[in-house]
C-alpha cells in the first residue's frame, strides 16, 4: 500500500531566531576587484569559524573547497556531522523534494526500474546512493520497487555513501528493516570509491542534492592568466587564534576576505573541459574536481550495466556566483521573501550551522562521465517528473487521502512548478553504453 505522506509544515525556529539577529546582512558577490565579505554575529565565533581563522593564521589562505570541506564535513563540527544541526530532527530546516512529497521518490523508482526491465530483468539489482540525508529518497524508492514482485526479489543490495555518522544512524534505523524484509544486504560506506567495483548485478545509481555539497574552487581569468579566489582573514579577525578563551570581536567588520593568487590548481581546473579555455578576461568560474571525479566513477559503475539518477539544482553550463548558504526554509515566507529581495544572506555567515551550496555545472559531470557511460540530459524537473505522470500519481493518492487531497496536490505542483523548484533543479540521466537506445527507452529525456 502506499500511503500519502502528510506534507510537512516545516519552519525551522532555530534558523528564524537565528536570522532575525540579523535583519540587515547583505548579500555581497565578489567581483575582480572587491572580495566576499562577511557580516558576522554580534557574539563570538562558531567553532567553525575560529578553526578556520587559527587555520589561515598557521599555513595561510584557503581555497573555497577548503571552506566549503570543513564547514559542511569537518568531522565533529561541519554542518552534517554535528547532530545539534537543525537539520536533524523533526523540526529540521531541510526540506527538500523527497521530503516534500513521495512522489518524488516514486517516479525516480519507476524510471530506474523501467531501465533495468528493457535491460532483460535477468540481473540482480545493487542499489546505490549518494548522501541519502535522513534516507527518505531511499525508502520511497524501495517501496515502490516492493510493489513489484520481480524486482523486489531481484534486490541483491543497498549501498548509502554517507560521510556523517549521525545521519548514517539515522539511515540505518529507517533503513535497514525495510532492506532485511525485501530480503537484500545494505551497506554504508563514506566515499563511492570504497564500493565494490566489480559485480554482476545492475547497478542503479541515485544522488539528489548531494553534488551542490561538494568542494569547489572559484577561479578568475586576468589579463595576466588564470587564478584562484583564495579566501584569508581580514584584518580585524586575524587575531582571533590568540583569543582562544573569549573570541569576542570588537566590531561588526567582515572576518573574511578574499584575493586572487595564480595556484597550481588554477593553471588545471582551467583547462579541464574544453568549455572554459576560450573564457574572456573577468570570467568566474567555479568548478568543482571532486563532482567530476564523482560523475566519472558512477558513470563507470553503471557504464555496462545500470543506470544512474543526479537531481540538483544547476544547469547545462558553469557557473560563476552561485556559491551561497542555503535556505530550506520554504515555509518560512518572511526568509524566502528577504532572500528573493537579496537581502539575505552573506555567504560566510556562521560557519559550519548553515548548509552550503553551489549550482551544479551537469555539462562538467557530462564530459566526465561520456566516454564511460551514455549521458541523458539535463532536463528541468519538472519536465521529467510530468514525463513520469506526476499528474495521475498525484490524482490517485489525492482521491483516496480525502480531505489531505488538496495538501497532497499541493506539495506536488510545488515540485513541479517552473518557476521554482520544477525549473531550478534538474536531472541528468545515465544508462550503459552498450544500450540499444530509443527514445521510449529512455523517456522523458531526450537525448543530448
Ligand atoms: N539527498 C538528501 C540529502 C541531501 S544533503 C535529500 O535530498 O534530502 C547532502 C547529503 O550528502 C547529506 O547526507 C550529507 O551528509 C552527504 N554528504 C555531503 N558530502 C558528502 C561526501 N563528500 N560524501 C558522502 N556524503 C556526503
Amino acid at each position: 500500500m502506499f500511503f500519502p505522506r502528510a506534507q510537512r509544515n516545516i519552519a525551522s525556529r532555530q534558523l528564524r531566531g537565528l536570522f532575525a539577529r540579523y535583519p540587515n546582512a547583505k548579500l555581497k558577490w565578489f567581483t575582480a576587484g572587491r572580495g566576499y565579505t562577511s557580516a558576522p554575529p554580534q557574539n563570538g565565533y562558531t567553532q567553525i569559524e575560529k578553526l578556520l581563522l587559527d587555520n589561515i593564521k598557521a599555513a595561510g589562505p584557503i581555497t573555497f573547497a577548503s571552506y566549503m570541506q570543513m564547514c559542511l564535513s569537518h568531522p565533529t563540527h561541519g554542518y552534517y556531522m554535528n547532530p545539534a544541526n537543525p537539520i536533524f530532527g523533526t523540526q529540521g530546516d531541510f526540506v527538500t523534494s523527497p521530503e516534500i512529497s513521495q512522489v518524488f521518490g516514486e517516479l525516480l523508482g519507476v524510471w530506474l526500474l523501467s531501465q533495468w526491465m528493457q535491460a532483460g530483468q535477468d540481473q540482480r539489482i545493487r542499489l546505490v546512493e549518494l548522501g541519502p540525508g535522513r534516507g527518505t529518497l531511499m525508502e520511497d524508492i524501495l517501496r515502490t520497487f516492493s510493489r513489484f514482485s520481480s524486482c523486489a526479489q531481484s534486490i541483491q543490495s543497498v549501498h548509502l555513501i554517507e560521510t556523517s555518522k549521525p545521519l548514517c544512524s539515522l539511515q540505518e534505523n529507517r533503513l535497514k528493516p525495510v532492506a532485511e524484509r525485501l530480503g537484500a544486504d545494505i551497506h554504508w560506506h563514506e566515499g563511492l570509491d570504497l564500493m565494490p567495483a566489480q559485480n554482476d548485478a545492475f547497478t542503479m545509481v541515485v544522488a539528489h542534492e548531494f553534488f551542490d555539497a561538494l568542494p569547489f574552487h572559484v577561479l578568475q581569468n586576468t589579463a595576466d592568466g588564470w587564478k584562484e579566489v583564495l579566501i584569508a582573514s581580514s584584518p580585524d579577525h586575524s587575531a582571533a587564534a590568540e583569543t582562544p578563551s573569549s573570541p569576542t570581536p570588537s566590531s561588526n567588520a567582515p572576518r573574511f576576505q578574499t584575493f586572487l593568487s595564480p595556484t597550481p590548481l588554477s593553471r588545471i581546473l582551467s583547462i579541464s573541459s574544453p568549455r572554459f579555455t576560450s573564457l574572456p578576461s573577468g570570467t568566474t568560474l567555479e568548478v568543482s574536481p571532486v563532482a567530476w571525479s564523482i560523475s566519472r566513477q558512477i558513470a563507470q559503475l553503471v557504464g555496462s550495466s545500470g543506470c544512474a539518477l543526479i537531481v540538483d539544482y544547476g544547469a547545462d553550463h558553469f557557473f560563476g556566483k552561485s556559491f551561497r548558504v542555503r535556505l530550506h526554509l520554504s515555509s518560512a515566507t518572511w526568509l524566502t521573501q528577504a532572500f528573493k529581495a537579496h537581502t539575505v544572506v552573506d555567504p560566510f555567515l556562521l560557519p559550519g550551522e548553515c548548509d552550503l551550496t553551489a549550482n551544479v555545472d551537469f555539462a562538467y559531470l557530462r564530459e566526465a562521465a561520456q566516454d564511460l557511460a551514455a549521458p541523458l540530459g539535463p532536463i528541468t524537473q519538472a519536465e521529467f517528473l510530468l514525463g513520469m505522470g506526476l499528474e495521475q500519481r498525484v490524482d490517485v493518492l489525492a482521491r483516496a487521502a480525502g480531505e489531505d487531497g488538496e495538501r497532497i496536490r499541493e506539495a506536488a505542483g510545488r515540485l513541479v512548478d517552473m518557476a521554482g523548484m520544477g525549473g531550478e533543479y534538474k536531472v541528468f540521466g545515465m544508462v550503459g553504453r552498450e544500450r540499444e537506445m530509443s527514445a521510449e527507452g529512455v523517456w522523458p529525456f531526450v537525448r543530448v
